[in-house]
């Protein structure tokens, strides 16, 4: 199996560059060249595989030969060591949790499978991965790679401006896992990974890598716990899954999963009101705008980097995504209104992301069948959301507090390059 990118359909790489180099050149992303459907032996014993034989069977389809099946299994287990159980809410109304990773988020399946599979496939004896994050994505990452072999990551964060629980998850790991505390914005630690990534005599000391949120290896494991979802569901009935969406990495997931066979009919977008989604297969085009700051502040984004990904499966369909894919998008109020009612209704907390996705899915009554809403994150990540629309507290799960006991250890740094190039000069 090898892999194109969306800018140039001729062009072919192997994963090795896929994953190593992040993105082509040429400014697209990379998707594998064939989509292969899952065949009889995978579907005749699909109810009775444990969620890493899912994973493997999905992965080596997606892979081929592009990595060997004991080097695959080794991945994929050290991967999922945790589930993706799905709650039935209503009768019809069901939400896949994927917050039982070490930071209580889906972001965790897509960061440990890419650092897994990173360090399987680079030939160099160390890889360096630097990460410049806001807050998220950078937990994830640095629980990902925190000893795994052969990769270093350094986390750049902006000083004073991620939550204390949450600097707690970027800052207490030690050994390969090195936190820089950037005395400026994110966009300043955006800058500072670029400037790396175009220095050259860095690059002849240290092979540097990304393990941002469009790196092909954090896609593939996010289309395992669809297959989860369907398996857990034992339904024949039509089904419509809600992905809680930014950046639309978890949707293109989806959307593969389907590629390859996954009965799902119908998948639904929901995006807070940074609703480019919405705006994109209304008018063929995302306007130009700036985020807005929501409740559900990881979908906080205007040009979702996935949307190429999403265009180019559907090249060949003559009306586009639709009717498999739609859009929503739900304001701060509704998501507030949907937390307070699943609370008293079920007495369950939901998170704003997951939220979103619930509004969109009641709003696709009376569609029959089931609907699974993917629960993004654990509601104990957004307490101050959950107190506002609740008036309560959700539980914070142990592995949560536990980060709150943790010692920070940071390097603070100025947004001068000169001084990161420095550190990882020495
Ligand atoms: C990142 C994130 C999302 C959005 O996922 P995309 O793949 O960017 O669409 C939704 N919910 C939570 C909690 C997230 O962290």
């Amino acid at each position: 199996m090898r892999f194109y990118s969306t800018q140039d359909h001729g062009l072919r790489v192997t994963l090795e560059q896929a994953v190593l180099q992040s993105l082509p050149a040429d400014g697209g992303l990379y998707l594998p060249e064939r989509i292969p459907r899952l065949g009889e032996a995978f579907w005749s014993s699909f109810h009775h595989q444990s969620f890493s034989e899912l994973g493997f069977h999905v992965a080596r389809s997606l892979l081929g030969d592009a990595v060997s099946p004991q080097v695959l299994e080794t991945v994929v287990n050290g991967s999922l060591d945790f589930d993706a159980p799905l709650v039935q809410l209503t009768e019809n109304e069901f939400i896949l949790e994927l917050f039982h990773g070490p930071t209580l988020a889906f972001k965790d399946f897509g960061a440990r499978f890419m650092a897994r599979l990173m360090s399987h496939l680079r030939t160099d004896s160390e890889v360096t991965v630097l990460v410049a994050t806001s807050g998220d994505t950078g937990a994830a990452v640095a629980a990902g790679y925190h000893r795994v072999q052969g990769m270093t990551v350094y986390i750049l964060y902006p000083s004073g401006r991620v939550s204390p629980l949450q600097e707690k998850q970027l800052t207490t790991w030690g050994d390969n896992v090195i936190a820089l505390e950037v005395d400026g914005t994110f966009d300043d630690c955006q800058s500072l990974v670029k400037a790396a990534f175009l220095d050259v005599d860095l690059q002849k000391k240290r092979t540097l890598t990304s393990a941002n949120s469009i790196n092909l290896a954090r896609l593939i494991p996010q289309s395992f716990y669809y297959f989860r979802a369907i398996q857990q569901l034992r339904s024949d009935d039509p089904t419509t899954i809600v992905v809680p969406s930014g950046n639309l990495g978890n949707v293109t997931a989806g959307l593969l999963a389907h590629r390859m066979g996954l009965p799902v009919s119908h998948f639904v977008a929901a995006q807070n009101q940074n609703d480019s989604l919405v705006q994109y297969l209304r008018t063929g085009h995302v306007p130009d705008r700036t985020a807005v700051r929501t409740h559900s502040n990881a979908m906080d984004v205007a040009q979702p980097s996935n949307l190429a990904r999403v265009v180019d499966l559907f090249r060949d369909e003559k009306d586009g995504p639709e009717p498999l894919l739609t859009a929503d998008s739900v304001d701060d109020e509704d998501t507030l209104d949907a937390m307070r009612r699943v609370y008293e209704r079920h007495r369950v907390f939901l998170d704003p992301h997951t939220a979103v996705g619930w509004v969109a899915a009641e709003r696709l009554n009376p569609v029959g069948g089931p609907k699974v809403v993917l629960a993004t994150a654990h509601p104990a990540k957004f307490p101050e959301a959950v107190r506002i629309a609740t008036g309560r507290t959700p539980p914070m799960p142990e592995r949560l507090a536990a980060f709150q006991r943790r010692t920070k250890k940071a390097r603070p740094m100025s947004a001068e390059y000169a001084e990161l190039r420095a550190i990882l000069s020495g």
